[in-house]
Order: structure tokens, then sequence, then C-alpha cells
């Protein structure tokens, strides 16, 4: 049950190489929830993009529900992705044309589309998070909060396995970010899926039964006092 093994990750610039993650390796099981701190920098995003397929590593592996998705091609890969990981990102990413409930939806259309039974779904989350009245709207129409919880149902439609987050509520206020966080440990546990979230909010990072923080290329338990 290991999300990535032994990665690292280069990029090379002008300066020459810099490694930003060193033979990194989270092993994590279905349920459990993690929360990563650290300094600007010190690549929290780019090792969630790695887990997230998103972006490739240096070196090392990443296995999720015991499969090697890097060693899949293109295609299944993408398929992959958008059945088992639910991605978050900070500033939502939602797609300005579509509605909210289009929005929720997107994840489904690498599996074919969205028939009654995914609407019925779509539906459902977001009258869980509080936005039945709003599934029309466009993201524009929305509050940050509105879209943030928006990005979440789309994160959870396909019941993925690992739902990822990058600062998901770093552009919230602090009562709308703990409704946001709130939701995301709720919606995740009823799941059994792992969440892994990058955050700068102690306050939320303290909700997490798993601590971590990225100094230096690795992890490093939070010491609580
Ligand atoms: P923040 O908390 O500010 O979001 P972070 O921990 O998420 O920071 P990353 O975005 O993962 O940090 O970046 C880690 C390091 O890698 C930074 O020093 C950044 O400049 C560098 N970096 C990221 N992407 C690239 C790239 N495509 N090319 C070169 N360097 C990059
Ligand atoms: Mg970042």
């Amino acid at each position: 049950p290991e999300n990535v093994q032994d990665l690292s990750k280069e990029f090379a610039t002008v300066a020459g190489p810099l490694t930003v993650l060193n033979r990194l390796t989270v092993e994590m099981a279905a349920g459990d929830c993690l929360a990563i701190t650290g300094p600007s920098g010190s690549g929290k995003s780019t090792l969630l993009y790695i887990i997230g397929l998103l972006d490739t590593p240096t070196a090392g592996e990443v296995v999720i529900r015991g499969e090697q998705p890097l060693r899949f091609g293109a295609a299944a890969q993408a398929r992959f992705r958008s059945r088992e990981i639910g991605f978050i990102f900070q500033d939502h990413h939602l797609l300005p044309q579509c509605s909210v409930l289009e929005n929720v939806l997107i994840p489904t259309l690498a599996a074919g589309g969205a028939g009654a039974e995914e609407k019925a779904r779509a539906t459902a989350l977001l009258e869980r998070v509080g936005l039945a009245e709003r599934t029309h709207h466009r993201p524009a129409q929305l509050s940050g909060g509105e879209r943030q919880r928006v990005a979440v149902c789309r994160a959870m439609i396909n019941q993925p396995s690992l739902v990822l987050a990058d600062e998901p509520t770093g552009n919230l206020d602090r009562k709308t970010a703990e409704t946001v966080g709130s939701l995301l440990l709720e919606l995740t546990a009823e799941q059994q899926a792992m969440l892994i979230c990058v955050t700068h909010s102690l306050e939320l990072a303290e909700r997490f039964p798993i601590r971590k923080e990225l100094l230096d290329g690795k992890l490093v338990d939070v010491v609580t006092s």
C-alpha cells in the first residue's frame, strides 16, 4: 500500500539541475488521511502532481491500489487517473463555460459520459455540500467557497480511491475554510478513500490523523506537543 516509492524529482534550470524531491516514500492505506505542510518552494505541489499523474518523476515509482500507472500507455493512464484519483487545485480550475453540474460531471466523461446514474450522484453530492440551488450557475456566478465546494464534488464524483488536494482552503476565509476542510475529510472517510492534503494552514493540518512536513526533499514527521 505505497503511493510513491523512492521518488525523486529534478528540474533542469539555467543554474544546473535542481533536486526538489530526494528519494522520498509515502506509505498509505485505504482510509488514511495525510496532511503535508512545508515551506514555500519545498516541492509540495510537485509531489502532489506526480502522485496525481500530472507530472512525471525523475526516478521512482507511483503505486496506487497495487498498480503502477506510470508504466501504462497514455490512454490507459488517463482512464486510470479519472477512475482512481480526484484532484483539487488551489484555484479550483473549474471550466468557466460549463455549469456547476457539468463541471462536477467532467471526470465521468473519460469513462463514456454522464448517464442518469452519474447525474444523480452529482446532484446528491451538490446537495450534500449545500449547493442544490446552484447547479445551473456558472463558476463566475459563485463565491470562492462555493467554487471550492464544487471542486470537491468534482474530485469525488468517480468515488476515487485517492483524493489529492493542493491548498484547498488557501483562498478562503477561516469559517469557509473550516467548512470545506470538513467536507473533504467527511466525504473521503465515507468512501474509505486516501486523502493527501497540502496546506499552509496549521488549523487544517491539525485535523488530520497523519501529518508530515516536506523539508530538504524528504517527508518528516510533524512533532506535536
Ligand atoms: P508553495 O507552498 O509556494 O506552493 P511548493 O512547496 O508547492 O510551494 P513547488 O511548486 O512544488 O513548491 O516547487 C518546488 C520547487 O521547484 C520550487 O523551487 C520551484 O521553483 C521549482 N520548480 C517547480 N516547477 C518547476 C519547473 N517546471 N522548472 C524548474 N523549476 C521548477
Ligand atoms: Mg504549491
